[in-house]
């Protein structure tokens, strides 16, 4: 059998008494097989996959336990990616576990129109505890994209409320993402967004460049000279102005200078233009301080929360805001937030996001990610020195090696898994964002394999 290739997977898997799918080793299977070479080619030809063709390939996965993802074969991965920024506690947890579980034999889900719940109760709480004081009005949402939605309407609606309609457009920087909804896209990068492809579909934003001066670079003031120019050239046009603050992600994982934040803070304040922190990446500790904002000491308007928010365990996101801004759209004609999603607040991801929460500052994560970045830092170096590579960046529990000229994302993550490791590299960048959980030991298997592969490309 060819351990090389995803879609050669032959083993066969069996059915549990529960009728879940378990891997070939899986004890107490059942006698219902199947074959994961055919469960493989179903999914190829009908599922789609984020970003990918239909057809494109991918590997099964049947279990995950701590920083190892175990494929259908019996291989174990060590997890670079956290699922996208999310499994931040690790896989299979046993507190997490318990929590969604315990939910569930209460209660699985019941609408949040006309109803509340403890756990949505219990996780407003302490996000409106853990987020900047003037934060305290939380809208609980599906998914990320949403969250930016939701950041969005409450923009236009505050500007609305306050008799200025025509304050409706946003500013932002290159180089950003915030999801693949139509406002989202709208203000994600647009060359890597994609915007072409659905020019005059999405709203026409506003874009300064993306912040040039490095986050562990010396602040030149003229970084923000082009930002200043736009803002005053459109304040009264603009509802807000959105970013990732500090650590850009999808767009190009790209750290910047927490002057050019704080800049940007006082150029809304001037200029009558609310400022929406986009930490749907960043949040719960990921860049070294618990909010991405925080290496500035600056407060957003609004602020949008995701992925780790549930510690990886169910979609959910959340965007807060002020008291000023909540009263104010309440205080319309419109007389709320027009927004409200059939899973808003559904109770089994507010339960792994309250335990995910509470686990999170119950540990030493400052340490932990501190950890990580020095031993990221000291390792990826000797990145530097290899002829296919151009930049090497870290900034807490993420690495980010760029390479210089495109590479074959297909065959390089097909290296990757043979070496025993799982990353998902993008344009010119491999890149790191392991489980805060990770040991010293697993974390230099994942430095070491980029090193060798990308020795040898
Ligand atoms: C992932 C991401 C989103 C979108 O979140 P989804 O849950 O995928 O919709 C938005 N903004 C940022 C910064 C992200 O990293």
């Amino acid at each position: 059998m060819s351990q090389t290739g995803p879609i050669s997977e032959t083993r066969s898997c069996t059915r549990d008494g529960e009728g879940r799918l378990a891997g070939a080793q899986a004890e107490g299977g059942g006698p219902e097989a199947c074959d994961w070479a055919r469960a493989v080619a179903f999914d190829q030809a009908h599922l789609w996959h984020p970003y990918a063709a239909l057809g494109a390939p991918v590997w099964p996965v049947v279990a995950a336990d701590g920083v190892r993802l175990t494929l259908a074969d019996g291989r174990r991965l060590i997890d670079g990616m956290s699922s996208w920024w999310a499994a931040i506690h690790g896989y299979n947890h046993p507190v997490l576990n318990r929590a969604v579980s315990e939910q569930l034999a209460r209660m699985a889900h019941v609408m949040f129109g006309g109803f509340t719940h403890a756990p949505a109760i219990e996780l407003g709480r302490r996000l409106v505890d853990l987020t900047p004081a003037p934060l305290e009005k939380v809208f609980l949402c599906d998914s990320g994209s949403v969250a930016v939605e939701v950041a969005i309407k409450m923009a236009i609606q505050y500007w609305q409320a306050r008799g200025r309609p025509a304050k409706h457009r946003l500013l932002t920087v290159r180089g950003g993402y915030h999801g693949d909804t139509f406002a989202a896209m709208s203000v994600c990068d647009p060359v890597t967004g994609m915007h072409r492809l659905f020019t005059g579909l999405v709203p026409e934003q506003v874009f300064a460049p993306r912040p040039a001066c490095r986050f562990d670079g010396p602040w030149e003031p003229s970084a923000i000279s082009a930002f200043a120019d736009l803002i005053s050239a459109h304040e009264d046009e603009l509802a807000a102005v959105i970013l990732e603050p500090i650590a850009q992600g999808a767009g190009g994982m790209w750290f910047y200078h927490p002057q050019y934040l704080r800049e940007v803070r006082a150029l809304c304040d001037a200029h009558a233009v609310l400022l929406i922190a986009d930490e749907i990446a960043t949040g719960f500790g990921r860049t070294g301080r618990f909010l991405a904002c925080d290496h500035a000491m600056v407060t957003p308007d609004i602020l949008c929360l995701g992925k780790a928010l549930t510690g990886g365990y169910m979609t959910l996101a959340a965007t807060l805001t002020t008291a000023e801004i909540a009263t104010t759209i309440g205080q319309s004609p419109a007389g709320c937030l027009m927004h409200g999603p059939t899973f808003m607040a559904n109770p089994l991801a507010c339960a792994a996001a309250v335990a995910s929460v509470d686990l999170l500052t119950a540990s030493d994560w400052q340490i932990r990610v501190a950890d990580s970045e020095g031993q990221l830092a000291r390792e990826l170096d000797a990145c530097r020195g290899l002829a296919a590579v151009g930049d090497v960046r870290v900034l807490g529990a993420i690495g980010v090696v760029e390479t210089r000229a495109a590479i074959d994302l297909p065959a390089l993550t097909a290296r990757f898994v043979e070496a025993g490791v799982w990353l998902r590299p993008f344009g010119r960048l491999v890149y790191l964002m392991p489980p805060y959980i990770i040991s010293p030991e697993d974390l230099s298997m994942l430095t070491a394999t980029i090193t060798r592969v990308l020795s040898d490309i």
